[in-house]
């Protein structure tokens, strides 16, 4: 089998960043997928999983209701090396086109106050692994990074 696209980035040179992971078209419409990364693989402990968790509840729900972006949310959630998350948008977007919706959901999540969203049986397939006070932190850790942030931390290093 062929090695897929996100293997083939050089993640022993990948800072914490937003990335564009993929472009595909489907007919004609073209979906972006983002890689927001919150860590520096291998070189950081990854993020907790109850943290992961959380971050996935409360970053679904404040894009899947996002005046300006909602209509164009395909998906968000995290990846299996717990070092991000993916999120895809419809478009032909770039990291800056991103920017300013990841840092606007990360300050809200740093914020966040009250019951995680979607943290119920009936709701969720494991609801209590979560946990809001590290999801925070990460999300504020992370909103550092993205702030003024340099080309390498928007480009994958070549
Ligand atoms: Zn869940």
């Amino acid at each position: 089998m062929e090695k897929i696209a996100s293997f083939q980035i050089d993640h022993t040179r990948l800072k914490p960043g937003l990335y564009v992971s993929r472009r595909d078209q489907f007919g004609g419409t073209v979906l972006t997928t983002f890689d927001l990364r919150f860590k520096e693989p291998n070189k950081e402990p990854v993020i907790d999983m109850p943290a992961l968790h959380t971050i996935e509840h409360l970053g679904a729900t404040f894009l899947r209701n996002h005046e300006t972006w909602k209509k164009r949310v395909v998906y968000f959630g995290p990846m299996g090396c717990r070092t991000g998350c993916y999120l895809i948008l419809e478009g032909t977007l770039d990291s800056k086109d991103a920017l300013p919706l990841v840092t606007e959901m990360l300050a809200w999540m740093a914020a966040f106050e009250g019951a995680i969203p979607g943290a119920a049986p009936a709701e969720c397939g494991n609801w209590q692994e979560q946990n809001l006070n590290m999801a925070k932190w990460e999300a504020a850790r992370y909103g550092l990074v993205l702030k003024n942030p340099a080309e390498d931390r928007l480009n994958y290093p070549s």
